[in-house]
This record gives structure tokens, sequence and C-alpha cells, in this order.
């Protein structure tokens, strides 16, 4: 009896099942803590055991990569189509650190499955999403009759993304003709919930600065002074002050220049999602929902660019009244971009505000940090429709859009590679990533696998669709 594709994959996948869990715990075992100095011998240990299983899968090349930090893994396995689109997947290998006295029901590093779930450090970021691929790949090929997969495939799996990924940029700068690609896909993030399989289809930008305020060359009293000086803290507060309009946009002229704007269709495909926003709101640990007028909650976090104060400082915080005009005072900033948005021009534009903000007899000085660019695929780009309709292959109902309010090391590889980026993630809000109890739920795990089996001959099949 012959069967359809999609039977053979999953045909396939039981087969290995547990081997292939086996294979997971064996690597969930490895505590690669890229925080912790003391663990750095571990985090090499997992690159290695990465590297080893890539091998073993039949990647023809998987090569341990240095850097300043912890090493990453490189991976090729080309199609025997040499036509075939060339793919990047992106993860990483260390984890966040964990310890039983937490809160965890059982020890961090020594997996265990209870009720469905593997639960461990790492089981659903990241380790589970890197894994899952291997399995898919041997998926695609045994199903298609394949001896290579339909797609020139390649892997990146960093060991810092849990440290900020201080050393990545360099290594993609430095490794840019190995790792040159025509799609990335990302499998470091997750999905709406267990019921609502979505992609998401981009992540935010981020900039951050502080300025710092110089009055007198000391705290002076406030008697004999006040009311002649002007006072560092308030030219701190008023700057804070003027940086929304009434609408809670941003004041800062220019920052919402060549912002790309949420289509119609994004708008009606985001109020499609089952969005609870009081529940939203308790996990929010917040009181009430406020923000840029003229859209929802959903498009205030994924879609829209925001200023937020995170921190003001500044005179006497002890207590008891002191009376002084304080010689200094600090705020920091941080904005979330948006396609359209480059950390340079908000650079220039912040500065300029600034400038102009802060009133004559008061020195400031504002220090920029290092930004993140946003990255935002189409909804209609083929790379990303591929993405769609594998998952909806292996979930069997209607996958959903989202996006991503937070920034990550994605968008150096769309920016230095030039190539559009598309997540592919299985993960769900209640896994606990970076939390005790951190979980990965099977049978998601296995539609990550099973979504992997499909993507490289869609992909294949409908790249040349590309504008
Ligand atoms: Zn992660």
């Amino acid at each position: 009896m012959s069967q359809t594709p999609d039977s053979a994959v999953r045909t396939y996948i039981e087969q290995h099942r547990s081997a292939f869990l086996d294979d997971l715990a064996e690597w969930l075992r490895i505590p690669s803590v890229s925080a912790q100095p003391d663990h750095a011998p571990d985090v090499r240990r997992s690159a290695d055991w990465l590297a080893a299983k890539l091998l073993e899968t039949g990647f023809t090349t998987a090569e341990v990569w240095p850097t300043d930090g912890a090493p990453a893994v490189f991976a090729e396995w080309p199609s025997d189509d040499p036509d075939a689109p060339t793919v990047l997947v992106y993860g990483h290998h260390d984890v966040q650190p964990a310890a039983r006295e937490d809160g965890w029901h059982s020890e961090p590093f020594e997996p265990e499955i209870r009720d469905g779930r593997l639960y461990a450090r790492g089981a659903a970021d990241d380790k589970g999403q890197v894994l899952f691929h291997t399995l898919g790949v041997r998926a695609h090929l045994a199903a298609t009759g394949r001896t290579a997969p339909a797609v020139h495939l390649k892997l990146l799996i960093e060991g810092e993304e849990e440290s900020g990924s201080p050393h990545f940029r360099a290594l993609v700068e430095s490794r840019a003709d190995r790792l040159a690609a025509d799609a990335v896909v990302v499998s470091d993030t997750g999905m709406w919930s267990e019921d609502t399989p979505t992609v998401c289809t981009g992540m935010r930008g981020l900039a951050e600065c502080e300025i710092h305020f110089r009055g007198p060359d000391q705290d002076i009293h406030s008697g004999s002074f006040g009311g002649a000086v002007p006072n560092p803290a308030t030219a701190a507060a008023r700057l804070v002050a003027a940086l929304h309009d009434e609408h809670a946009r941003v004041a800062v002229p220019g920052f919402y220049d060549g912002v790309v704007e949420l289509t119609d269709r994004e708008r009606a495909l985001f109020a499609e999602l089952p969005f609870d926003e009081e529940r939203w709101l308790r996990t929010a640990k917040s009181h009430a929902t406020s923000g840029e007028a003229g859209y929802t909650t959903l498009e205030r976090v994924w879609a829209r660019p925001t200023a937020e104060v995170n921190g003001i400082g500044g005179g006497y915080q002890g207590a008891g009244s002191k009376t002084i005009i304080p010689a200094s005072a600090m705020v920091k900033l941080t904005f979330r971009l948006v396609a359209g948005q480059d950390p340079d021009r908000i650079e220039k534009a912040v500065r300029a505000w600034v400038d102009e903000q802060v009133p004559d007899g008061i020195r400031h000085e504002t220090v920029f940090g290092g930004a993140t660019r946003p990255c935002l695929t189409p909804l209609d780009h083929p790379a990303l429709q591929s993405v769609v309709r594998a998952m909806g292959r292996a979930f069997g109902v209607p996958v959903r859009f989202t996006r991503e309010g937070g920034s990550g090391p994605a968008a150096d590889l769309q920016e230095v590679l030039g190539v559009p980026v598309l997540f592919l993630g299985i993960s769900v809000p209640s896994d606990g990533w970076h939390a005790p109890n951190e979980k990965v739920e099977l049978d998601l795990l296995f539609k990550g696998v099973e979504t992997s089996a499909y993507l490289w001959g869609d992909l294949a099949e409908h790249w040349r669709e590309a504008p």
C-alpha cells in the first residue's frame, strides 16, 4: 500500500520518537549555562555534543566555531539540486541558570517526562527546538526518498544567547561567506497557545540611552540659592514629561519617519486571535492598559514603536528631607523600534531633541549603547507562506500570525546577510522560559519535527515565486 507523504513523515517520526527523546535528554543533561563561568566547560561540551549529533544525522559538515566567549556550532548539508535555495537555521545551545531550590519539582538538568511534558532547563528554550530539526530533516528524506535535503541546509547554533549574544554580531560578520543564505529560519520563539499555532512575522528593534544632567558643581543649599539657579532634577523631569504627547505618541521630532504601518489585513488578522485582555493584564502584573491612541494592546506591543523611561534619579533619596539643589540627575530611556526605523537615525533625532529640551545652565550628556534593528517579513513573502503551509500540515488547523515585541540577535542575521528572517517555534507561553520547571509539550515538539520535515520541500518548490 502506498503512503501519502504526510503519513510517511508521521510513520517515520513515530518510529524514531523514543530515540529522539533519548538524544534530547542526553543533551539536556549538559548544564550549558553561559552566564556562569564555572559552566564554561559544559557549554563547550554542549557544542561538541551537538556537532557530533549533526554529523550522525547526516550533515556533511559540522564545526565548533570559537568566539571570544562561548562557542557556536555551524553545520551544513548541501542539496543534491545545485539550484535549490539556501536556508540557515538559527538557535542556541546555551541555557539560563537553574537550581533545584529555585522551585523545581525535579532536577533541572535531569530531564523527566510527566503527563506528556518533558521537564528540564533548555527543553523549550532552546535545545528542544534546535534538535527537532535533526529528526525533521531525516523524516523529510525518508518520506521523499531523497538522499540530500531539497534545500541547501545550514545551521548556526550560538552559545551565548542567554548572555545577550555579546560576540554574535562579530561572529556573523567574520563568517558571513560561510553563512550566506537566501533566508533565515529562527527556531527560538513560540506560538500563541496549544490550540492556536502561529507564525511570528517580525521583532521590534531596540535603541537605548542614558542622559546625564549637571547643574551646580556640588549639592547646594536650597534656601541660600533656590529659585535663582537651574535644578538638574527639574530638567530631567521636564524632559521625561515631554517625551510623549497627550495621545501617548512619542514627541521626538522625526521619531515616526519611515515607520512601516500595519496593513488592514494585518490588523484584521491580529484581531482574530483569541486575546483575553484581562488575562493579559494579570500576566503583565499591571492594573491598567495604556498607550498610543488608535491602536489595540496587541498592536501597541507588536507593531508600534515606543519610548520608555527605564530609570530616573538624582538628588537626595534618603529618609527625611535634605534642603538641596542637587548637582546632578539622570534618565535611562529605551526605544522599541519597528520596521522602517533605523537606530542611527533615531539616535540623531533623540540627541537633537534632548539638546533642544535642556535649559540653559544645565550641562548634559547623552550616551547611546548598542542597538538592535527591527525585522519584519511581509505576510505574502513566499518563504513565510512555506512556513505557514508546513505548520498547517503538521497541526491540521489554520495557522495565524503574531509578532514579537522583544528584540533579538535574529536582526543581526537579517542585516549582515541581507535576507528575510522567518520564525518557526512551537513553544507555548506556559513553557516557563527562564523560570523553574521549564518544559516542552511533547505533542508540540513532534509537531515541530513534522513542520521541519515539510518545510524544506515546500520552500524548494515555491522559492522561485519570490518577486
Ligand atoms: Zn532562547
